[in-house]
């Protein structure tokens, strides 16, 4: 473009002009708008390369044609944003004239979700202990071997520690590590963790959460959940605890029902007791569910083995406690009437619907 003088290349920026407009009146669409942008101002457009060849001009040509294009990309751009605005609302318009909202048509029904049962479940244990002044706490559920066995003075070879009750996941080192089998190893670590912190003393826990075993029938599922309680203190005594699961249970089931206790063994309690809530169905007179006895079983409990402290780096004489332990799909199952703890898992929507209160 070198042998262009000044007026050729005006008058070329007009011809260029003239013929934008025009294309720009013809545009039926909003993308047509846009493509005319293109072809003129775009990198490779017809009046960026008339621009491009300016540097071949002298200064005064250079101004002369640098306003007349100024000028006429001023009056382009205007036209083009104009003109596509208008075309834009027109398509909108037409859209909506198309999908026309018709407001007496029935509307989509979503269902509301729900939590699962043993969620609330869970849930609600949890709000009742809390009340009883028990502060949740949590731990892994890849837990040690050792966390979840010796350091509860689960001696080599107890039954618990057998293939056939626990899942071994892998080695960490020397150390085996398990699924969880109790939520009891969160007790170690929360005993650990107050014995570094000066033997930090009282200790009102909470353990909600889930546990694994290699078991599956109506009444026993690999994977349920447990919530235990845990207090240390100078003192503690069998009439706290007892004091604590009543109150759970009176406001679990109902204001009536009664707790007792009966001897029993755990290796991390001295003394052990089972503990037994009067049947929810029957209310004590005996039916199927209790066998007559007018009873349930609905707990572990005991005082805090002096061994547990002691493998945990207190010193046993000096320090005392109590502990409990529940598991909650079994008492979803009474709460709720449910005969088969399978159901909770296969989730189907028309058990889990009817599940709720
Ligand atoms: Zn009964």
């Amino acid at each position: 473009m070198a042998e262009l003088t000044s007026s050729k290349t005006i008058d070329l920026l007009k011809t260029l002009s003239s013929e934008a407009k025009e294309k720009i009146s013809a545009a039926k669409l909003a993308v047509d708008v846009e493509q005319v942008r293109v072809s003129y101002f775009g990198k490779k457009g017809f009046i960026s390369e008339v621009l491009a060849s300016l540097k071949n001009f002298n200064a005064e040509a250079r101004k002369e044609i640098g306003q007349v294009s100024n000028q006429v990309r001023e009056e382009l751009e205007s036209l083009l944003s104009q003109k596509k605005a208008e075309l834009e609302t027109r398509e909108l318009d037409q859209k909506l004239l198309k999908d026309q909202l018709d407001p007496t048509a029935p509307g989509v029904f979503y269902p509301r979700g729900e939590l699962h049962p043993i969620r609330k479940v869970l849930r609600e244990a949890v709000q009742i202990f809390e009340k009883a002044g028990l502060t949740p706490a949590y731990g892994p559920e890849v837990e040690y071997e050792n966390y979840c066995f010796d350091k509860l003075n689960f001696k080599p070879g107890h039954a618990a520690r057998d293939m056939q009750a626990t899942f071994f996941v892998k080695n960490q080192g020397t150390e085996r590590l398990v699924l969880r089998t109790h939520t009891s190893p969160v007790q170690v670590r929360i005993l650990l963790k107050a014995a570094q912190n000066n033997f930090e003393l009282p200790i009102r826990v909470q353990i909600p959460g889930r546990v694994y075993r290699v078991d599956d029938d109506s009444t026993h599922a690999p994977m349920f959940h447990q919530i235990e309680g845990l207090a240390v203190d100078r003192t503690a005594t069998m009439g706290d605890l007892r004091a604590v699961l009543d109150y759970f249970f009176r406001n679990f089931f109902d204001e009536k029902t009664k707790i007792r206790f009966r001897p029993s063994f755990f290796p991390f309690t001295e003394p052990s007791a089972e503990v037994d809530a009067s049947c929810v169905f029957c209310k004590g007179s005996g039916c199927k569910v209790c066998k007559q006895s007018g009873w349930l079983e609905v707990a572990g409990a005991g005082l805090v083995h002096p061994e547990v402290f002691d493998l945990c780096g207190w010193d046993s004489k000096s320090v005392q406690g109590w502990a409990f332990g529940l598991g909650i799909e079994r008492l979803a199952m009474l709460k709720l009437g449910i005969p088969d703890l399978r159901l909770f898992f296969e989730n189907r929507l028309s058990f889990l619907r009817a599940a709720q209160k």
